[in-house]
């Protein structure tokens, strides 16, 4: 049975190039007495911005994992998967994050979510959680409205779970369920019925991952009350804790928190809200990787300074099309992106410094992180360009990546000095 460790990072390496540099990461905090379980995430959208192939992320973590010696668990995570999408990653994943978020809203069945109302029905009124100190109000209404909202999406992620089982086996691989990807947050009600419907479907779901409150932008910081999510994350971990007992989930069964990455300003709360309930977290940094080796390459001077620099201008011709498929986690203030004339002057470290997420930096431009973020299909398009230049400064390049994961993410959310 393949189980997910207590702390896991989700790494995403969208040309494959950074591998060995991420797990020089999660090995130095190892040695701090941090294990943490990498798992190497790509979606389907990036394989076809970029070109690649699911088996070619599996062929890179092997191919790291056994360089470096590296002798624990680690996955390969087809991320944000549906029923349309699943197939190509099946042979090559250990891991699936099921992405229900475009099930969710559509009705199921009458009889179905009559099925589901029948024993739902005990939790109305007053639902007590343990370790939530205030009980919860959920009418019958309520939770007839949350059936006929996610019991949909519940039916359909069993489907993929069991087209993914069928090829793999039974408990070869780890079962995520996602639905990060819409508009409103969940609710820890809400949490706790869907849940209970993933329960009754008997998928062995073993990270979660909800929509928090609060805004997660891509590589750059959480925008929004810190206490509050707290209290929300808190609450999450309650009820995930009481449905496992409650429903017959996995034991290990824990909250996975996608665009993870930078969000420097909740770590502290996340550390320490765990580590008060011993319990662990799955944390997706997807596209910093390809950020740091854009900081990378600017720092190494020269050639690789006008490569990035032709990236950021042909990103200002192109910033809509570019933020279009993301503009639920964005959020780019286009006044504030400087021009062409201007950044054609800047030398290897203002250029570096503008996108090197150091908060309190003056240089520091979130604008221009979160657009070269979405910006890496136009190094798609040099490819050859590109990795020829990775490879010539390879040194400057990973020690940007491994800085990036260890010291502002991995010392930050384990309280390293
Ligand atoms: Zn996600």
């Amino acid at each position: 049975m393949k189980t997910l460790g207590k702390f896991s990072m989700g790494l995403g390496d969208r040309f494959g190039h950074q591998g060995a540099a991420q797990l020089e990461a999660i090995i130095e905090a190892g040695k701090k007495s941090n294990e943490i379980t990498p798992v190497w995430n790509k979606s389907n959208r990036e394989h076809i911005i970029i070109g690649t192939q699911p088996g070619d992320v599996r062929a890179e973590a092997d191919l790291v994992t056994k360089k470096s010696g590296f002798k624990k668990p680690y996955f390969v995570d087809a991320d944000h998967i549906n029923l349309d999408t699943v197939d190509r990653f099946i042979e090559s994943s250990d891991f699936f994050t099921i992405d229900v978020a475009s099930y969710i809203g559509k009705r199921a069945g009458d009889d179905e979510i009559q099925a589901f109302l029948k024993d739902a029905g005990k939790y109305s009124d007053k639902l007590k959680i343990p370790g939530i100190r205030k009980s919860l109000e959920v009418s019958r209404q309520r939770i007839t409205e949350i059936a006929e909202k996610y019991l949909f999406a519940a039916i359909k992620a069993r489907e993929i779970y069991r087209k993914i089982e069928k090829v793999k086996g039974k408990g070869n691989f780890i079962t995520e369920v996602s639905m990060d990807e819409v508009p409103y947050p969940q609710t820890p009600v809400e949490l706790f019925f869907i849940l209970k419907m993933v329960g009754e479907k008997n998928i062995p779901v073993q990270t979660i991952a909800p929509k928090f409150s609060g805004r997660f932008n891509k590589g750059v910081d959480y925008v929004g009350d810190p206490e509050k999510f707290a209290e929300e994350f808190e609450s999450d971990l309650m009820v995930i804790d009481f449905a496992i007992k409650e429903f017959g989930l996995p034991e290990n069964l824990k909250m996975s928190i996608h665009s993870g990455s930078d969000k420097f300003s909740i770590y502290p709360v996340i550390g320490s809200i765990v580590k008060k309930h011993n319990k662990g977290f799955h944390l997706k940094t997807a596209g910093t990787t390809w950020l740091e080796e854009v900081i990378g390459l600017a720092a190494s001077g020269g050639k690789a300074l006008d490569f990035v620099k032709d990236i950021y201008f042909s990103s200002l011709e192109k910033t809509e099309e570019l933020c279009a498929p993301y503009a639920d986690v964005i959020d780019i203030n286009i006044s504030m992106l400087p021009s062409k004339d201007e950044v054609s002057g800047w030398n290897s470290e203002k250029f570096a410094a503008s996108l090197r997420h150091v908060p309190g930096n003056r240089d520091f431009n979130p604008n221009m992180r979160q657009l070269i973020h979405v910006a890496y299909k136009l190094a798609a398009l040099k490819m050859d360009e590109y990795f020829r230049l990775l490879k010539t400064n390879e040194k400057t390049v990973s020690q940007s990546v491994y800085e990036n994961i260890y010291n502002r993410h991995i010392c930050r959310l384990f309280n390293i000095k």
